[in-house]
């Protein structure tokens, strides 16, 4: 079968590989549909901190099940979307149903093999299936999943107004369900297309542009209150730092994006308006469950977010471009056929 391997920065390599076995308590998949990340186009540039190589991307997978081994949920010939994370299921996190923490986590594609090969091997646990959906839009679900995680970390209502700081393809996520709970969603972007694109397509109730005095918008767009909760989604330092500034008096600021390194902040003023900090990592099983449902229920808009597609021999071609920022790639979508 076919196989790419990132096999240092910058080389990608196509190679036979035998076909893999399942294991007890394994499936069988063919990979179909491919999304690129951000994580995929930083390792691939060797951006990616503790990244180890040779290794095979592809963690936003969707697949066909060849044999569902003895799983009762799972046939030959079913859809599945497949959960990346492999979670040991026993540490004090999967215990506590926080396997998206999981203090053993392997991630396909980052920690361990991932999807760019025609078949792969996955714990039947992690296929899900996806009844209803499209190929493509199965592959969008692990991406979506950790805009999920990071809205239901902050239990938003419809009475909170709430700022998603960066609108890169998580910020997208993260904007999408927070709208699903009824909130009202202000976008602050430095990127005047990405800002647009919140507005006309995913209907935000606000945009601005980083670059314009954000906290005084962000005063004037709730009546001096500012935003009850702040989501960074930007994985930058001084945006990330700039962002306890941005909430109200007895907010939350949800830091999903993250950083190599430390944060500071003022703690006269975050004491002072008891803001409440969270981290949000990956997702639950339960979170990928919620967005397969709302992309069932068109809650969720995938046609637009799915901006550029390629062939399984054109993906080694193509991911120089996919890198470039006049390339305006939202989500790339690599189709096995
Ligand atoms: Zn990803
Ligand atoms: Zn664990």
């Amino acid at each position: 079968m076919k196989s790419i391997i990132c096999s240092k920065p910058k080389e990608f390599l196509q190679t036979e590989a035998p076909e893999p076995r399942p294991g007890p308590e394994e499936a069988l998949v063919r990979i179909r549909n491919i999304g690129i990340c951000g994580t995929d186009l930083h390792a691939y540039q060797g951006q990616q901190p503790f990244f180890e190589y040779p290794r095979i991307l592809g963690h936003e997978l969707s697949a066909e099940v060849i044999d569902a081994g003895a799983d009762p949920r799972l046939k030959k010939g079913d859809y599945v979307v497949i959960n990346p994370y492999l979670k040991c299921g026993e540490c004090i996190a999967c215990r506590r149903g926080k396997d998206n923490c999981c203090q053993y986590m392997q991630v396909m594609g980052v920690h361990c093999d991932g999807g760019m090969r025609e078949l792969i091997t996955v714990p039947t646990e992690n296929a899900i299936p996806a009844e209803g959906l499209e190929l493509d839009q199965m592959a969008t679900v692990e991406c979506f999943a950790i805009g999920a995680h990071a809205v239901r970390r902050a239990g938003l209502s419809n009475k909170d107004t709430v700022a998603v700081v960066g609108a890169g393809p998580i910020g997208i996520g993260v904007i999408q369900f927070a709208k699903i709970t009824g909130a009202r969603v202000i976008v602050v972007d430095l990127n005047d297309q990405r800002l647009r694109f919140c507005k006309e397509i995913l209907g935000t109730d606000a945009t601005i542009n980083a670059t314009k005095c954000p906290i005084q918008s962000l005063q004037d767009l709730t009546g001096g209150d500012k935003p009850t909760t702040v989501f960074d989604v930007t994985g930058n330092k001084s945006s990330m730092e700039a962002a306890f500034e941005y909430c109200a008096p007895g907010g939350q600021l949800v830091m999903v994006g993250l950083i190599k390194g430390r944060l500071t902040f003022d703690d006269p003023h975050f004491h002072k308006h008891e803001l409440t900090l969270k981290s949000s990592r990956n997702g639950t099983s339960e979170d990928l469950q919620q967005v397969i449902d709302a992309i069932r229920d068109g809650l969720v808009d995938t046609e637009n977010f799915i901006t550029h597609r390629c062939g399984f021999d054109k993906i080694v071609d193509q991911f120089e471009a996919w890198i470039l920022p006049e390339t305006n790639v939202i989500k790339a979508m690599v189709e096995i056929n």
